[in-house]
């Protein structure tokens, strides 16, 4: 078996304007990028369009450490879809360089599923997210030249919540002092660095839908509180416009394509844990645009990226989405049984039956909390055994549960033949979308509206500070944005060793913060870190380049 890189090395790419032209987009609103990248102008959005295309999300039971290949499954379907001659796109997120040196490593995809250039997708790319970054740190400095000019807005220099950001895992800026120096130097104060897609500003690239938004959006963002408890939004600095006009590209879709030439929008990353963790809107309607079919995907296991995907960005942008394929793996299923990381290359059908409620769960909260059709797309790894995936099948089968075996990482479209006709079939179902709770729903009772029905939580407490926190954004205006939930990804719980299904826990709220420009408040569990390190051996070690610019070692 060859390696991602090498696969991805190994095909040509057809001409992007070819790519764009297939797909219907004159070559006049294509930005270039070389021959394999465009940015998408914008405009193209706004002209009226009779097109109503279906929507697709790609989402995950509880995943393993290792990714579970949402976005592997994204992309071999999509080109399923198109050999069985349907008109299909891909909206995804842009890497992030922290995971790409860090464990993870890349994020276009796998084995003969995946989105090409990978090199540039996963490295620069077009440069959105050092757009992102530099807008961001435009911000931090007006902050801190304000306070240096005389603090006109009394903004408090302890309560400045407003952070630099670096795309790169550097745990040695998490908590850092800065300011030092006398009175030239600025204000001495307690600081710290997030990674660049924990921004406010990278959840803002990706739920505006035109420049204007995202300006209205920059301005009405929270940078900190001022001495007597009020919050200081950036428009107070006068900085959304300079901010807006960094961003004025990064803003554009980019298109690429699949290995097999499917078009694909590759646009935003934020977090899914401290924000929604979905491409952009503007990359999501571009896909529904310029495709029959849309299939895009959402981070982390269905608990928290599809909660997310429809209560914030389908919430925010209308958007409907009408079918969804739950990724699940022989791995998955196993690691939420009990068996540790190391184990899981092993065949275990005792403890691949225990972690199979995990899975039900989410196939229960999709059809019956958010009414939409689905089915479950087991992703083969060539360690699964004949027994387990016959295991998984029976019993999805038991529990009425629809189930495709899925080989699009070894075989491309090819190995999606059977889970896109089934795709297909559940498009023509009729769904009946719901959020999980209505607009204007007071954040606490939206926080346990989603605990109760999608966690299956029995209740909800906060910390002392969390309910200082609960009444300060109501006393603001804030407390009917709806909720953005920071928990981790392993379980439905706040608890990560809490694996499968679990039952008879509470959600315990640790603080909540307002991103008033996204237009939802965080609310964390457990502790999430915002600017991740690297680990012992970085996967930067094995990465390098020849000297006719060709890469090795990405993965
Ligand atoms: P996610 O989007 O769920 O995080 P990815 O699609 O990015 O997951 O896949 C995570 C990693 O697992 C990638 O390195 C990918 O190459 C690998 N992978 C995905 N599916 C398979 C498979 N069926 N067999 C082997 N490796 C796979
Ligand atoms: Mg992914």
């Amino acid at each position: 078996m060859h390696s991602d890189i090498e696969i991805a090395q190994s095909v040509s790419p057809v001409p992007i304007v070819e790519v764009a032209r297939q797909a219907g987009v004159d070559a006049q609103h294509l930005v270039l990028y070389g021959t394999d990248k465009a940015k998408i102008d914008y405009s193209l959005l706004n002209a009226a369009d009779a097109h109503r295309a279906k929507l697709v999300l790609v989402t995950a039971i509880n995943p393993t450490p290792a990714g579970e290949g949402k976005t592997t499954t994204t992309i071999g379907l999509a080109d399923g879809l198109r050999r069985l001659g349907r008109r299909s796109a891909v909206a995804l997120r842009e890497p992030s360089l922290g995971p790409v040196f860090g464990v993870k490593g890349g994020a276009a995809g796998g084995g003969y599923a995946q989105v090409i250039p990978m090199e540039d997708i996963n490295l620069h790319f077009t440069g959105d997210f050092h757009a992102i970054g530099a807008a961001n740190n435009l911000l931090a400095a007006m902050i801190d030249n304000h306070v240096q000019q005389g603090n006109s807005l009394d903004i408090d220099v302890r309560r400045i919540t407003w952070k630099r950001v670096v795309d790169m895992n550097d745990r040695q800026l998490r908590k850092i002092v800065d300011g030092l120096g006398g009175r030239p130097c600025g204000t001495p104060r307690e600081d710290g660095f997030d990674i660049t897609v924990a921004s406010e500003v990278m959840a803002i690239l990706c739920l505006s839908v035109s420049l204007s938004d995202l300006k209205e959006r920059l301005g009405a963002m929270v940078v900190g509180w001022t001495r007597a408890g009020e919050p200081v939004r950036a428009r107070e600095l006068r900085a959304q416009g300079a901010m807006a006009a960094l961003l004025k590209d990064a803003l554009k879709p980019n298109l690429v394509q699949t290995l097999e030439g499917t078009p694909a929008f590759v646009h935003g990353g934020p977090f899914a844990n401290i924000a929604h963790g979905c491409n952009s809107i503007m990359a999501t309607r571009m896909a529904m645009r310029f495709g029959d079919i849309a299939v895009t995907e959402a981070g982390f296991g269905a608990d928290l990226g599809a909660e997310k995907f429809f209560d914030i960005k389908c919430r925010m942008s209308g958007l409907v989405p009408d079918a969804v394929v739950i990724v699940a793996t022989a791995r998955a299923l196993k690691f939420n049984g009990g068996v540790a990381k190391a184990d899981l290359d092993r065949e275990d059908t005792p403890a691949l039956e225990r972690g199979l409620p995990n899975l039900l769960r989410h196939v229960d909260n999709i059809q019956r909390v958010f009414g939409l059709p689905c089915v479950v797309a087991i992703n083969r790894f060539p360690t699964d055994t004949a027994a387990e995936l016959e295991l998984i099948e029976r019993s999805c089968s038991e529990h009425s549960v629809r189930v495709r075996l899925s080989e699009v990482w070894a075989k491309g479209g090819a190995g999606a033949t059977e889970l896109a006709e089934e795709v297909l079939r559940l498009l023509e179902e009729p769904a009946h979308f719901r959020l999980a709770y209505e607009d204007g729903t007071d954040v606490a009772d939206a926080i346990q509206a989603v605990a109760h029905k999608v966690y299956r939580a029995d209740g909800v407490e906060y910390s002392p500070a969390a309910s200082r926190q609960l009444t300060e954004l109501r006393r603001c205006g804030f407390g009917e944005l709806p909720v953005c939930i920071a928990k981790t990804q392993y379980s439905f719980t706040d608890d990560q060793t809490r694996l499968g299904a679990p039952e008879g826990f509470t959600i315990f709220v640790r603080e909540l913060r307002v991103c008033a420009g996204a237009g939802f408040i965080v609310a964390l569990t457990g502790s999430v870190l915002t600017m991740p390190g690297l680990p012992r051996v970085p996967a930067a070690e094995h990465i390098d380049v020849d000297d006719r610019g060709v890469i090795t070692g990405l993965f």
